[in-house]
């Protein structure tokens, strides 16, 4: 297990990979002067280039995921800034919470029509759970949905462009090859966050074929509408996007949810924070470093400064989440404990002449556990 040099990222994060020089991939690209040197007066003009080169027969101009948070709140801000009228569709999380009500209303204020897609809720329970015992990522569900569900939309409705947010390759680490304008099934499959499966490798007994059409990339044979990025046309920071959210109406809760971040991941109960939880069992971090690895390299915090918080803040298990999540997929306390063991990588955890598990190699020695 080595370290980034520059930020506190670990090699065991998926995508990650640290040069000779001891630096990650997430540092190299987004280092301040290769930031500098990108032409943003050109990419705007790609932007533009790309809107245009396709052409609507439908009454909205393109499809904008959203949720409500400050990432989505901003690219609504910047297509109704480039003129155009964007359809917004929202995958309903199971577990949303007031907050992310709010934010949500508040974004749909701002002028956009809007489609607030609920699952059937039996399916997706029974998916939420199968993906955390098969796979220990509770939120495939999520992942699947929130990149296939806007395109099936836009077929549906003949909408030819559909507007991401972020290209996560570029902001969390990833080859050089995922750095695309355009989100392709390539991409999604490395980066969609879904253990490399589709929805079909999810049926089974409780869960058919059509219930997981939500889930389900759409025959874009007739009809394919083009997916992008919008961070990869226009400067983009999650500090940014913050700042801009909250001039406009986002509120974020006084403390963090997961993370150090209390303006990330604050609009459901319990599902992002269980996620989260377990890159501690399979890759010996979580998303603190994550976050703590953004603010590096913002400049906003020294490398050894976050260590020194990570040594004063110890992981804590999110025993409420936990249990709200049992309740949730309907399994024991137990069984959550042992299915997470079962994720645990032997690589880089060893036992303890205590019996406990410890990190074979810290990032600084008193953050063992
Ligand atoms: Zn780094």
């Amino acid at each position: 297990m080595r370290y980034c040099k520059n930020c506190i990222l670990p090699s065991t994060r998926p995508g990650l990979k640290i040069g000779s020089d001891g630096v990650c991939n997430a540092c190299k690209t987004n280092s301040e002067s290769l930031i500098n040197e990108i032409d943003w007066g050109e990419r705007e003009k790609e932007f533009i280039k790309a809107v245009n080169s396709v052409s609507s027969n439908s009454n909205w101009d393109c499809v904008l995921p959203v949720s409500g948070g400050k990432d989505s709140t901003w690219a609504l801000l910047k297509v109704l800034e480039y003129g155009l009228k964007p359809l917004c569709v929202t995958w309903k999380t199971a577990k949303r919470n007031n907050l992310g009500e709010q934010n949500l209303q508040n974004l749909i204020s701002l002028g956009a029509d809007h489609i607030d897609f609920s699952v059937n809720p039996k399916a997706e329970r029974a998916f939420t759970r199968d993906a955390f015992v098969r796979s220990g990522i509770p939120l495939i569900p999520m992942h699947l949905a929130i990149y296939n569900l806007p395109i099936r939309i836009a077929t549906q409705f003949n909408i030819p462009l559909v507007v991401y947010g972020e290209n996560s390759a570029i902001e969390y680490g990833g080859e050089k090859k995922y750095h695309t304008q355009e989100l392709t099934k390539e991409w999604l499959l490395r980066f969609g966050v879904n253990d490399g499966t589709t929805a079909q490798d999810w049926i089974s007994s409780e869960i058919s074929e059509k219930d997981l059409l939500p889930y389900t990339t759409p025959d874009t044979s007739k009809f394919c509408p083009k997916a992008i990025f919008l961070s990869t046309f226009f400067q983009w920071s999650v500090f940014k996007t913050k700042e801009i959210a909250m001039q406009n109406g986002l509120q974020v809760p006084d403390i963090a949810k997961s993370g150090t971040h209390s303006f990330s991941d604050i609009d459901e109960e319990f599902l992002v924070t269980i996620h989260h939880w377990l890159k501690w069992y399979k890759f010996g971090f979580t998303r603190k470093w994550d976050n703590l690895s953004l603010e590096i390299r913002a400049n906003k915090i020294s490398r050894d400064k976050a260590i020194q918080y990570l040594v004063n803040n110890p992981e804590e298990v999110p025993i409420n989440e936990i249990k709200d999540f049992c309740h949730y997929i309907e399994i024991s306390e137990n069984q959550f404990f042992e299915y997470s063991e079962k994720f645990r990588n032997r690589d880089i955890w060893m036992k303890s002449n205590l019996g406990k598990w410890i990190i074979k190699e810290p990032l600084h020695p008193k953050i063992l556990n």
